[in-house]
């Protein structure tokens, strides 16, 4: 089997509700970019990659397509072999892994479903059928952080991610502060998101006025070096999302012990070969993660959900979805949705999903 056809469309996705805050951003609607990959057997294979605005993360939704377009030319002719591809890729272009996350995807998608299993199989298995998802808030008033907090408990999620940052430390430990109060005695797993947002300054005052709250601090500052900086002077675990940009990253971080987990993003790392290796790199070292991506629609949701379903189930932390944001799911059907929590594995084969073509419109470009 091998690529005959490469399609990028663009497509818009509002933003649900109230406007996504983070400490570095508010969005109302994301610019996602979806790949299509046709095979010379006539299968079709589909991937996403869908950067929650341009500050988040050193990502556009511009530059994913700029970057799809320098490689796709050099994939036509080429086995659908998640190795091949990511090696072609290499000859292609340097770097932009969020990119070229979007064909690792589509060629996941592809291979699954030439051979009749799901995903998760071709990534090693499925550990579960039932992966646990987490709630992440916005950055808002302290008492509606605990309001959302309660609330989610009630629906069943296993965990929440509160994010703070982008305002005076003071209102984010009256926050965790009020939301202790509602999560105490519940269970929740807690987590603090800072999305680079903090100093190390804010960062230390969170951890020694709040010592009795178990939650860990996910990119509390906005480099590795002040992530180091505050490790030994703080009680509270440290996880990485931002600053893990790929594999060597990833590699140093564990082995150093600078943190006790990680928040990752399945196309920040260059898709889902690329997870394979940083979940077993996780494995090894007994580390907690995540299998996310920052927005996206049922194709990136569909990939999270297949991953995150083979990892060891102590050490998953979630799958973190955008569908509860999203208004019109790409397969009406068989949509990756959240329910009490948690995400069903759709049954393959490929990613188990159908996008409605006709959502996209036409191509914004295509390679044959
Ligand atoms: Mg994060």
């Amino acid at each position: 089997m091998r690529i005959s056809e490469i399609h990028v469309y663009q497509h818009d996705l509002p933003v649900k509700g109230k406007p996504y805050t983070m400490a570095n951003a508010k969005v109302t609607e994301l610019d996602t970019t979806i790949v299509k990959i046709v095979a010379d057997n006539g299968l079709i294979g589909w991937g996403e990659v869908c950067p929650v605005g341009p500050t988040y993360a050193e990502a556009h939704a511009e530059g994913a397509r700029a970057a799809i377009a320098q490689i796709a030319p050099g994939l036509i002719g080429c086995a659908v072999e998640p190795l091949t591809i990511h090696r072609q890729m290499d000859v292609m272009l340097n770097g932009h892994n969020y990119a070229r996350a979007a064909i690792d995807i589509a060629v996941h998608d592809l291979l699954g479903k030439h051979h009749g299993v799901s995903v998760a199989s071709l990534l090693g298995g499925a550990a579960m059928e039932r992966v646990p998802s987490y709630y992440a808030t916005g950055v808002d008033t302290p008492d509606e952080i605990a309001r959302i907090v309660k609330e989610k408990i009630a629906e069943g999620y296993p965990r929440i991610q509160v994010k703070v940052g982008g305002r005076p430390v003071e209102i984010d430990i009256e926050t965790m502060r009020k939301v202790w109060e509602v999560a105490q005695g519940t269970g929740i797993r807690l987590a603090v998101d800072g999305n680079r947002g903090w100093t190390t300054r804010d960062a230390l005052r969170m951890s020694r006025e709040c010592p009795d709250i178990p939650f860990i601090m996910e990119q509390p500052c906005n480099t590795i070096e002040e992530v180091r900086k505050i490790r030994t002077q703080i009680s509270h675990g440290i996880y990485l999302d931002e600053n893990s940009i790929n594999l060597n990253t990833v590699i140093h971080a564990a082995a150093t012990g600078l943190v006790d987990g990680f928040g990752m993003k399945v196309t920040r790392i260059g898709g889902l070969m690329n997870m394979v290796t940083f979940r077993e790199i996780c494995a090894n070292l007994s580390l907690p993660h995540t299998c996310d991506d920052s927005w996206g629609g049922d194709i990136i949701a569909a990939a999270c959900t297949h991953i995150g379903a083979t990892v060891a189930p102590r050490l998953l932390e979630g799958v973190w979805l955008a569908q509860p944001y999203i208004a019109t799911p790409y397969d009406a059907e068989n949509g990756i949705r959240i329910d009490g929590g948690h995400i069903n594995l759709p049954p393959g084969p490929g990613l188990g999903i159908t996008p409605d073509e006709t959502l996209f419109g036409a191509p914004a470009v295509s390679f044959s």
